[in-house]
């Protein structure tokens, strides 16, 4: 008998869900029963296992900040008791759970691998049993002492982890990191790449849901549009700009725009639109103009990790400067510097 033991937050998602005349539902119930039936569940190889199904199992999409403070706090009632978690969800929004949970799980020191699938459990073609099976063993034998997503063969890092295919089973990538893990015959951790174990004791913060947009450019983009978005109490804003970080230099209105709202204290994060490659506001005279404007480095993070992060640190009790400070910071390797 394995005496390693998992415990699984069955938060909702394609995986567990049953066909309906309206597409694919959540049930109560449903997974729990589907997922007894397997045979590998009997296998000395199968850590022991204790799954929490969720009061309301959601599609993600419904996610919010406070779904993500119950994960959270689920978690950290049960750290003591498990070698490893893994967090059943749906692939739309998994990359931004991923990330956020990355944030708001300080001092991490065992590994929380969230997953689900593109087909759910009770389809003839699914990819569920496969990425359950894989990350229940990666939370139960490896040392992994942070937020990872598991998908299609590949454990990424979560804060660095983006859905890029809608339907393919290949959905996830880590466009600016190498995959921690990559599973074929043999588990294969990269354990170079892992976060240090930290000394202190997991706690966890909130995420106060956030006045924080993204707010992406585009040529003909109106700085007036901008200005009602800013003036709407916002506190925070992930600006998603071309290549390097870029963004028109020849529109004063814009840069006025960004200059006044900086100096009213939000929070403004240059991210690139480009799938890979890093802000680099001092490359090009369109970059620079916003490092003018009070504009701070995403640097080589997603939006996803992006957000969350920002929303995290706006969550803490911090000034205006530090949080510009950590978020062009290394927190919890969300971003090359
Ligand atoms: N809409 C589903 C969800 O995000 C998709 C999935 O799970 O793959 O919950």
């Amino acid at each position: 008998m394995n005496n390693k033991k998992v415990y699984i937050a069955y938060t909702g998602g394609t995986i567990g869900m049953k066909p309906s005349e309206k597409g694919f539902i959540p049930e109560s119930g449903y997974f729990k029963e589907q997922i007894a039936k397997l045979p590998e569940f009997e296998s000395p190889d199968m850590p022991q296992i204790e799954m929490n199904e969720y009061e309301h199992l959601i599609d993600s999409s419904n996610i919010t900040p406070e779904d993500w403070f119950k994960i959270s706090q689920d978690i950290e009632s049960r750290f003591e008791e498990f070698d490893g978690f893994v967090v059943l969800h749906g692939t739309d929004t998994m990359a931004y759970t991923a990330s956020a949970l990355s944030f708001m799980l300080e001092d991490l020191s065992k590994p929380v691998i969230v997953t689900g699938s593109q087909i759910p459990w009770s389809q003839m073609r699914t990819d569920a049993r496969d990425n359950l099976i894989t990350s229940l063993m990666l939370a139960a034998n490896y040392e992994i002492p942070e937020v990872g997503l598991f998908f299609h063969n590949r454990l990424y890092r979560g804060n660095r982890s983006r859905k890029l295919d809608a339907s393919g089973f290949h959905a996830f990538q880590s466009p600016n990191f190498p995959a921690l893990a990559e599973v074929g015959t043999k588990i294969k951790v990269n354990e170079h790449l892992l976060l240090q174990e930290p000394a202190k004791k997991l706690k966890i913060q909130k995420i106060v849901p956030p006045k924080v947009v993204i707010v992406s450019l585009f040529p003909g983009f109106d700085a007036q549009m901008l200005e009602s978005v800013i003036n709407s109490g916002i506190q925070g804003l992930v600006l998603m700009t071309y290549g390097m970080g870029n963004a028109p230099s020849d529109d004063p209105a814009l840069l006025k725009v960004l200059k006044s709202a900086s100096q009213d204290g939000v929070v403004i994060v240059n991210c690139t639109q480009c799938y890979k490659g890093s802000v680099d506001m001092c490359g090009y005279e369109t970059g620079h103009a916003l490092l003018d404007a009070g504009v701070v480095s995403g640097f080589d993070m997603t939006p996803e990790a992006t957000l969350t992060k920002l929303s995290y640190l706006l969550s803490c009790k911090l000034t205006t400067e530090e949080i510009k400070q950590k978020m062009q910071s290394n927190l919890r390797g969300e971003l090359s510097r």
